[in-house]
């Protein structure tokens, strides 16, 4: 055994990844996710494709967990990054710096909400947390609506509105939540969960939910589900809710974590889709961003933003260096017309995929919007979703050279979320290798 404080081999050079495959299970959690079964140790990155510590290259179809927004390194970022480490690293939020209000500055005109305010935080969980803490101070009560199949973080409070039991790690919802959908009218522990997907019903399910149900604060959903296999409701499920809501005084909170930026093609928040009766009430956002670095926050207009009492700090919430990134990333973004991109090349993906997916008992669906595209999988003889197809076509894909994510309620959806900077011949190409895979 090695002595504790025993310097490493090679005297600080970075460890052999079967090192690290060998040492990692006596320091992290069991219950740690790791996509393959040989986990994979990622040393860089450039553009659309990251390096291993066994030297192979990936194409990256899933960015970090839909993180990686433009490209890797990106130039502008790098330099973003290294230049405002160099003037100061750390203010908190007790103090101002520059890139937290310019980047408060463009989220607000950006995120459609009139009078908006922005709270930085450092991940799409804490993201939540605030914007249910916000709606519970300003309505009065802690009753939560949320979907099922959902996914919104995995703190104490997020894991109660998330929507699988699978996805808790203690099988129970720590909040009285209630469900939306299928008939679902039992409050939390993940009362009667079933896996149907969006039915027509919801309205009046919701209608219903709230006959019985006095003094909801909100309604919180994702305007395509992320962790559940990108998973779209209808376009104007939202719009249709709103209404309903409205007439309840309930606020609606986006959960744009993973649809926000410009990912879904079509708009540049998930929420537009449902855009009916204007913006919602409150948004959260994370991930992409940043484009790696950890930003995330809840905006929300002045009036329901400004409804808690007591002083609130966060220590590394607004860092400038993250903020530096962001406005640098944001920048690139809008100037590349990353969202045309998502949009030009993910549907020919998206055809592409249906068509070689027609062909193959596996596939029962291939659904998508701009670049997040979720293939979802079944045994052939059963019809049943498939979670070992799914670990196996991972396992292909990497061996080809592509790297993707998977998700959905059974874990049997593939989930395909590259950067917005993917070219139509990268497309082209990693089409090709998950079809190869499929078969
Ligand atoms: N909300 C959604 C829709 C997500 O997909 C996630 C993470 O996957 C979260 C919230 C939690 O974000 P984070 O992992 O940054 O805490």
């Amino acid at each position: 055994m090695t002595a504790p404080h025993a310097p490493r081999d090679g005297a600080g050079a970075p460890a052999p990844a079967a090192d690290l495959r060998s040492r990692h299970r006596a320091v992290l959690p069991d219950w740690l996710t790791l996509l393959y079964e040989r986990p994979i140790e990622l040393t860089h990155g450039e553009g659309r494709h990251v390096w291993d510590a066994d030297g192979n290259r990936y194409l990256d179809f899933f960015g970090g967990i839909l993180t990686t927004m433009t490209a890797h390194a990106l130039p502008e970022v790098t330099k973003a990054v290294a230049d405002q480490a160099g003037r100061i690293l750390h203010t908190s939020t007790l103090y101002l710096s520059r890139p937290m209000v310019e980047l408060a500055e463009r989220i607000a005109a950006l995120s459609g909400i009139p009078d908006a305010r922005v709270f930085f935080t450092t991940s799409g969980t804490e993201a939540n947390d605030t914007a249910l803490l916000l709606a519970t101070a300003y309505r009065g009560s802690n009753q939560i609506l949320a979907m099922r199949n959902s996914y919104h973080g995995r703190s104490f409070s997020t894991v109660g509105i998330t929507g699988n039991a699978s996805w808790s790690p203690t099988g129970l919802s720590p909040l009285q939540t209630l469900y939306v959908h299928g008939g679902v009218r039992g409050r939390g522990p993940y009362a009667g969960l079933s896996d149907a997907a969006y039915i027509d019903a919801c309205v009046a399910d919701l209608e219903d939910m709230l006959g019985q149900t006095a003094g909801v604060a909100a309604l919180i959903a994702e305007p395509v589900q992320g962790v559940g296999g990108f998973t779209s409701p209808p376009d104007g499920l939202y719009a249709a809710f709103r209404e309903v809501l409205d007439r309840h005084g309930i606020l609606w909170i986006s959960d744009e974590v993973q649809t926000g930026w410009g990912r879904t093609g079509d708009h540049f928040w998930g929420w537009q889709a449902h855009a009916g009766n204007g913006p919602p009430d409150l948004l959260t956002f994370a991930k992409g961003i940043g484009n790696g670095m950890s930003v995330g926050g809840v905006v929300a207009r002045a009036e329901v933003m400004n409804c808690l009492g007591a002083n609130s700090v966060s220590t590394f919430g607004g860092s400038p260096v993250t903020m530096a990134a962001a406005l640098a990333n944001l920048d690139h973004l809008l100037a590349h017309d990353l969202q045309g991109n998502a949009r030009r090349v993910g549907g020919p993906l998206v055809k592409r995929l249906r068509a070689a997916g027609a062909e193959l008992g596996i596939v029962r669906e291939v659904r998508g919007r701009g670049l997040m595209i979720g293939v979802e999988l079944v045994a052939p003889d059963t019809g049943q979703p498939s979670p070992r197809a799914a670990n196996l076509v991972l396992e292909a894909a990497r061996e080809r050279g592509l790297l993707i994510g998977k998700g959905g309620l059974a874990g049997a959806a593939l989930r395909i979320a590259p950067p917005l900077s993917l070219t139509a011949e990268e497309a082209a190409q990693g089409a090709e290798i998950l079809t190869e895979s499929l078969r």
